[in-house]
């Protein structure tokens, strides 16, 4: 068996293309959906994160600025900056860049940010909708999981997931929104005793570790979907994946490349909150 690749660039510029068309509608209503990005430092990662995201959001029609500050800004100037993006009217989504110093709370930081323009979706506030089923903004990269599998018109209802790794922004939300779909999950993390017992037998497979072809074909059963979830830099200083993609495509039904997988479809996911948020506005 040879798994179909789930294209998260293709899905990705589908879906850009449907959110020209609305930031187009609410143009006409005199509304240009509004992002504010706020990067704190040189982490290069981080920089070229943010201008990717900025660059999306020119190409779909949002408005976007950035403010790039010191890494000596403190944590009450920061939170100060915030509060002030809460009340600026023609911003409907703020996203902190994370990570952040360490002499800066990011639980502090993200609980400033209003959660009607917490378009990350790391709010507590959007966390417990999420888990409660209520309209939420959803954190990108789970979102865009859930996406890509549904592109692909499969049957998430009942089936076995098991995520390994359980960060807040990845392993725990995807788990909790393919649990919404009525998914049955379990979760492996570095403590999990036999962890391929729990990997052979998923139906579907979801690696967000952060450790290079951390599963292989030998850790799948056969026609298992595999999402790869990690983003690492291989000594050539090569994207690689989680998921040894040659071994473990040979036995998966689907299976995720990296890169061109979950990567763009989490700004698309981005995008797509700020959108919302910006109509949900229109409508008040
Ligand atoms: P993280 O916060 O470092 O979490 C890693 C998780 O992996 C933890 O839950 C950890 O378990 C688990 N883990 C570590 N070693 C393990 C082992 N030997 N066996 C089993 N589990 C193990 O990372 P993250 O933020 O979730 O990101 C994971 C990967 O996804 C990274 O490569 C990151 O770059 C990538 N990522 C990609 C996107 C995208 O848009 N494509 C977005 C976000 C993240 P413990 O909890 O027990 O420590």
């Amino acid at each position: 068996m040879s798994g179909i690749v789930i294209s998260g660039k293709e899905l990705a510029k589908s879906k850009r293309d449907e959110m020209k068309k609305q930031t187009a509608i609410l143009k006409e209503q005199g509304i240009v959906p509004g992002l504010a990005v706020i990067l704190v430092g040189e982490d290069p990662a981080s920089q070229s994160y943010v201008k990717a995201k900025q660059r999306a959001c020119e190409e779909t029609g949002i408005h976007s600025e950035m403010d790039h500050v010191s890494p000596s800004i403190s944590e009450d100037e920061l939170l100060d900056k915030i509060r002030k993006l809460n009340d600026a009217e023609h911003i409907n989504g703020i996203l902190v860049q994370l990570p952040l110093p360490d002499h800066i709370s990011e639980e502090k930081v993200i609980e400033t940010i209003d959660p009607e323009k917490d378009v990350d979706g790391f709010h507590p506030i959007n966390i417990g909708r999420m888990m409660t089923g209520q309209e939420a903004f959803l954190p990108c990269t789970p979102n865009g999981i859930v996406e890509m599998i549904k592109s692909k018109g499969i049957d998430i209802q009942g089936k076995h997931v098991v995520v390994v790794g359980r960060s807040n922004i990845v392993g725990k939300p995807v788990g909790q929104l393919l649990l919404n779909e009525h998914a049955t999950v379990t979760y492996c993390h570095s403590r999990t005793k036999n962890m391929q017992e729990f990997t052979r037998a998923a139906d579907i497979l979801v690696v967000a570790v952060g450790k290079e072809h951390f599963v292989k074909g030998e850790d799948i059963k056969d026609g298992a979907v595999v999402i790869d979830v990690g983003v690492n830099r291989n000594a050539e200083g090569k994207l690689t994946g989680d998921v040894e993609f040659d071994s473990a495509s040979k036995k998966a039904s689907y299976i995720t490349p990296v890169p061109g997988g979950v990567g763009p479809m989490t700004i698309t996911m981005l995008l797509q909150n700020t959108i919302f948020s910006a109509q949900r506005k229109s409508r008040k």
